[in-house]
């Protein structure tokens, strides 16, 4: 099986956001707090750059989702848009719910 270059770099970034996952959850107070101060401003900015392609306009739609034919009659929610919202949202309003939502089913 080939790999493209697009896979090995598809599989670094999620092998590193497993392993930011992992270090806060596991690492010392310290460490913890150092790698908050330095990689939680990059997973900021990566997900800012990502919902910029995804803003909705006035109507609720997305520039980047919408489908060409439906976009007239149907505004499209944003499903990027609505699942960073969903993810952010619920992890800060109850944390203790992270586990059981990240629960594979
Ligand atoms: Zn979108």
């Amino acid at each position: 099986m080939s790999t493209t270059v697009f896979s090995q770099l598809d599989r670094s970034l999620h092998e590193h956001l497993a392993n930011l996952v992992r270090l806060s959850a596991t690492a010392d107070p310290d460490t913890a707090a150092e790698l908050a101060r330095s990689e939680l401003p990059r997973v900021v900015t990566a997900l800012k750059t990502l919902l910029d392609e995804h803003t909705p306009d006035e109507h609720g739609r997305c520039p980047t989702c919408r489908t060409r034919r439906f976009s007239r009659r149907l505004p499209s929610p944003c499903r990027a848009y609505l699942g960073a919202q969903l993810a952010l949202t619920v992890s800060a309003e109850t944390p203790g719910l992270n586990r059981h939502v990240r629960t594979p089913v």
